[in-house]
């Protein structure tokens, strides 16, 4: 399973996530900070579980775009 974690309140509104893994984030157009898709919160971070293998890349190259590295991705 792959989960990838989105710790939200410290977005500042880059887009670069929806941009290189438009599949899982997206911008709220209220607050200006991502959104990872079909996630659930929990203290403050936004967690996506997924069983498609695909994820890792597309959301593992969001990761290290993030200028602020809140989102990681981990195989469990
Ligand atoms: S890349 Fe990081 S800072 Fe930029 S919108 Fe996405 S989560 Fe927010």
């Amino acid at each position: 399973m792959i989960i990838i974690t989105l710790h939200r309140e410290h977005c500042i509104g880059c887009n670069y996530c929806m941009e290189v893994a438009p599949s899982y984030f997206d911008m709220d157009e209220e607050d200006g900070k991502s959104i990872l898709l079909h996630s659930e919160e929990k203290s403050g971070f936004h967690s996506h579980k997924t069983h498609d293998d695909s994820a890792f890349d597309e959301c593992n190259y969001a990761a290290e775009s993030c200028p602020v590295d809140i989102i990681s991705v981990r195989e469990n």
